[in-house]
């Protein structure tokens, strides 16, 4: 195949900050055509609906879908069942059973499907993984602390049903978790503070067990001042530090490491190497938690919140 014609749907922030240029340096793929109710991508046609794009476009390849999760599996299920590869962002679907049901309709269709976790493509994500290759695991300590006013601003569907609120970026550090660390994480215990105006929580804390080891994970979306996006691991050769993200990597006694920020570009050369090779990439690894994390949680409501 030579260069991949390509639809976008979701004009929004993720859009416009990272797929846009992404797309646009990419050698793999052609921006056809936009699928958005409001948003519009200058110089390119657009389209109101996936549905409307695929009918005025049959000759497009791909689909990457840049939507909230809830209505997410009804696009992607649109895009399949066109006879279309596609890309998710995270979170793959609203549930775990609709990524499943994704899954199945993609291979049912001989399709690729690819649902993204840009967190994994940060700069020294991988290094952080060969590092503890092998390593006893002690302890894990993941803090995810951002401002939603400052990262998220007026973005009510995140603390809406289905929204996934504070674990809308809490994923992310699932998605490195189950990346660089040897054994399976499962979910021990945790609580959630949910406003009392909101569907979804605010802050959250969850202890999970990777082998004998436990992780004490903690998640605040209302944290001003410094914004904290680190998993730090103990083991029996010193405390790995991985911050900014995955950008940063602080090993025992090395200078620090620090990658270029390549996320998405990563992710869509990833993406036409799976197309190209006629497979799929599904890890519903961090979904699956952040599921089983609701199922075991102690809800607290807390003072209503208002952006
Ligand atoms: P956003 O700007 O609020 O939404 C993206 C677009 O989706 C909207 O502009 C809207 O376009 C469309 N949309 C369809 N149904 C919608 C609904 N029910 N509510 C709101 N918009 C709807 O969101 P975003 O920040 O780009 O996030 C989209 C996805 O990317 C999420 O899964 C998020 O986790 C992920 N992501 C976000 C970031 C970030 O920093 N923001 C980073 C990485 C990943 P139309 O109105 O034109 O249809």
């Amino acid at each position: 195949m030579d260069r991949i014609k390509l639809g976008l749907a979701g004009i929004g922030k993720i859009a416009r900050d990272q797929h846009l240029p992404a797309i646009t340096a990419s050698d793999d793929f052609d921006l056809t055509a936009t699928a958005s109710r409001h948003g519009r991508v200058d110089g390119i046609e657009g389209h109101g609906s996936i549905a409307e794009l695929i009918a005025a476009r049959p000759e497009i390849d791909a689909i990457s879908l840049c939507t909230p999760p809830e209505g997410r599996f009804e696009q992607a299920m649109t895009a399949i069942a066109g006879g279309k590869h596609v890309m998710l962002e995270k979170p793959p679907a609203a549930t775990v059973s609709e990524a499943r049901a994704l899954e199945q309709a993609a291979r049912a269709a001989g399709v690729t499907l690819f649902a993204t976790w840009h967190s994994r493509e940060a700069g020294e994500v991988d290094a952080a993984r060969d590092w503890l290759a092998g390593r006893r695991i002690d302890a894990v300590r993941i803090r995810w602390m951002e401002d939603i006013r400052q990262w998220h601003p007026g973005q009510d569907w995140i603390l809406a049903a289905g929204g996934f609120g504070v674990f809308d970026p809490g994923i992310n550090a699932l998605s490195i978790a189950t990346r660089i660390l040897p054994q399976p994480l499962t979910v021990l215990a945790a609580t959630m503070d949910v406003p009392a105006n909101r569907a979804c929580p605010v802050a959250a804390s969850v202890t999970f067990r990777t082998g004998a080891a436990e992780v004490d994970a903690k998640f605040d979306f209302l944290q001003t001042g410094e914004q904290t996006w680190h998993i730090e691991v103990e083991t029996d050769a010193g405390l790995l530090r991985l911050t900014q993200g995955g950008g940063r990597l602080d090993l025992p006694g090395q200078p620090p490491l620090s990658g270029p920020d390549r996320e998405y570009p990563r992710l869509y050369r990833t993406f036409a190497d799976l197309i190209r090779r006629g497979e799929s990439d599904v890890d519903l690894q961090p979904i699956q938690l952040v599921a089983d994390a609701f199922l075991v949680a102690e809800r607290r409501i807390v003072e209503a919140f208002e952006f």
